[in-house]
């Protein structure tokens, strides 16, 4: 069979660890391993543009009964005649002639044929751990960007409370684990020149993880519902974590996994930590839930 010239289609952002599948597609790679592409999937693939969330655990079942790992899960992009992943896409999300795919890396993809019929199995447990790790990560975003809304010396764009989006400007990396999430924001030049201010940051970031504390346990508390909204159910198709925080609605434009509720990550906490990368300050904000 030739490549798919659609996109998969993904039953993760409803919370499906399991669906049932046909190839569409198998390639062998360079280094012995295969790629296999579905219809649909439940598997959350890496993504190299943003890889916050990383891949599921998860096998495929074969019709035969076998239980084959998936190594490996990340998004990838055709224009029917190639198969390029992750960091190898050549073109950006909803070029014309291209489909974008999640590609399912195996061992060495003996077992599984085009036209198979087969299972996703994805390890519910490990998922259930990225997702509240996930949910955790964009309330305490938020939460922080609460926090620093003093610092602003300039009109900047706000969030979704109407604070100073600190997080969306000064994001370098974030890092999806288990029941919580390392996110690094680099204080250089250009946000300090849009108006944020890092003097005596030091001296204050036990208090301003002590704010950041106090409004998580808040919100927790209120155990407001999350929700996913999608635009359709291809892999490409937009996607906001959505969730009603202090009576406002907030939305954040987002590809992975979520808790359902905020009463889902118990207690939470962040520990704050300066750093000097190169010259550049850089603070790290380590966020911990303690599901129940
Ligand atoms: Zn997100």
């Amino acid at each position: 069979m030739t490549l798919p010239m659609h996109d998969t289609v993904v039953a993760y952002p409803s919370g499906a660890t399991s669906n049932p599948a046909t190839v569409l597609h198998v390639t062998r790679l360079a280094d012995g391993r295969a790629v296999v592409l579905l219809d649909t999937t439940s598997c959350h693939p890496v993504d190299a543009g943003w890889p916050d969330q990383g891949a599921d655990r998860a096998s495929l079942r074969t019709a035969a009964g076998a239980d084959i790992p998936i190594v490996d899960c990340v998004v990838a992009a055709t224009d029917g005649r190639s198969l390029y992943l992750g960091a190898d896409i050549p073109v950006r999300k909803g070029e014309d002639g291209w489909a974008f795919v999640v590609a399912h890396v195996l061992a060495d993809g003996a077992g599984v044929a085009d036209g198979d019929a087969v299972e996703v199995l994805v390890d519910a447990d490990y998922r259930r751990a990225l997702s509240v790790g996930h949910t955790a990560c964009h309330v305490a975003s938020l939460a922080l960007n609460r926090a620093l809304a003093d610092r602003w010396t300039k009109q900047a764009r706000v969030d979704g409370l109407g604070s100073p989006d600190f997080d969306g400007l000064a994001i370098e990396s974030s890092i999806i684990g288990e029941n919580g999430s390392v996110d690094r924001f680099r204080l250089n030049k250009s946000l300090r020149r849009k108006g944020f201010a890092t003097d005596a940051l030091a001296d204050e970031l036990a208090r301003i993880q002590e704010t950041v504390d106090a409004t998580l346990a808040r919100w927790s508390g209120a155990g407001a519902q999350v929700s996913i909204d999608r635009d359709g159910d291809g892999l490409t198709d937009r996607r906001y974590w959505a969730c009603e925080l202090d009576d406002t609605a907030v939305r954040i434009p987002c590809g992975g996994t979520h808790a359902r509720s905020l009463a889902e990550l118990g207690s939470l906490h962040v520990e704050l930590e300066l750093a000097d990368a190169d010259g550049t300050p850089v603070l790290t904000m380590t966020t911990s839930a303690s599901p129940r």
